[in-house]
């Protein structure tokens, strides 16, 4: 075994891959069998090369890396055994699809290790939304959601619409839902995840915090247990257009939503 000493494969933006030399030693049982000569790539380079920046290349014999516009190369297996928080922290793209992402009825999440969604490729978002809040911010373009201005990157911009529309829908059908989104937390914002040195996806204008004061926090709430007061119909409005919820997540945060197009698209799924 090579030493592994590259916290997070793929990060170095600087171009020098970190891609390793392992056949695919993963414990996992679906790990990739298509690492021979000519073989197709993993499912999911193709479908994640429709929804992001990069392409799928084999180095011989290494098996199969999806390479950023800058030359970063992620690589589909790192050959690591991980816990879901190595996922988090250092991910390659088949822990993108480690876990499923549930839709339908809310239900209380109490695996610690259940947040569908949180693992997140910085590299290839910084390849697809911009790699500085400058280039992110110049991409963000106006969107309205419940009678109010939003910027959004121009990119996810078409299925905040989609989702405003349906929300609009919803607003007529009941008025009282407007609460959700009196006092909207935000969406484009250069920074870091609370307590931790990984990007927000709210630095790449891809996600949306809807009303503060319906919000719960997994910081915040007693026990850190989970807890949650927003309705299933806005959930489902955002899901249904390819926005994870943060209340999907037993590190919950409920106001948040994101376009992770990835995890609703069944060829990209069956790739994990
Ligand atoms: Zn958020």
């Amino acid at each position: 075994m090579l030493a592994d000493d590259s916290g997070a494969p793929g990060e170095r933006a600087d171009g020098s891959a970190s891609v390793d030399a392992r056949g695919g030693t993963s414990s996992d049982a679906s790990a990739s069998s298509s690492t021979g000569a000519g073989a197709a790539p993993p499912a999911a380079f193709a479908c994640l090369a429709e929804h992001y920046a990069g392409r799928a290349i084999e180095i011989g014999g290494a098996g199969w890396s999806l390479e950023l516009p800058d030359g970063t190369r992620v690589p589909h297996d790192d050959g690591r055994t991980k816990t879901a928080a190595d996922r988090i922290a250092s991910p390659d793209v088949e822990d993108i699809f480690a876990l499923g992402y549930p839709t339908g009825p809310i239900v209380p999440v109490t695996d610690p290790e259940h947040d569908p969604g949180r693992v997140r490729l910085e590299p290839l978002f910084r390849a697809t939304y911009g790699a500085n809040a400058h280039e992110v911010s110049a991409a963000l373009v106006p969107v309205k959601l419940a009678r109010k201005t939003v910027r959004f990157h121009r990119r996810a911009a078409p299925a905040l619409e989609r989702v405003a529309a349906r929300i609009d829908a919803l607003l007529q059908a009941d008025p009282t839902l407007d609460r959700y989104f009196r006092d909207l937390g935000g969406t484009f914002a250069t920074r870091t995840i609370a307590g931790t040195d990984r990007t927000s996806a709210h630095a790449w204008g891809i996600a949306i915090d809807i009303d503060t004061s319906q919000a719960d926090y997994w910081r915040n709430g007693p026990k850190r247990v989970w807890r949650n007061r927003i309705p299933s119909v806005i959930v489902d409005a955002f899901e249904a257009e390819g926005f994870v919820w943060g209340g999907r997540w037993f590190h919950h945060d409920t106001m948040h939503f994101e376009y992770r197009p990835e995890l609703f698209d069944p060829r990209c799924r069956s790739a994990g």
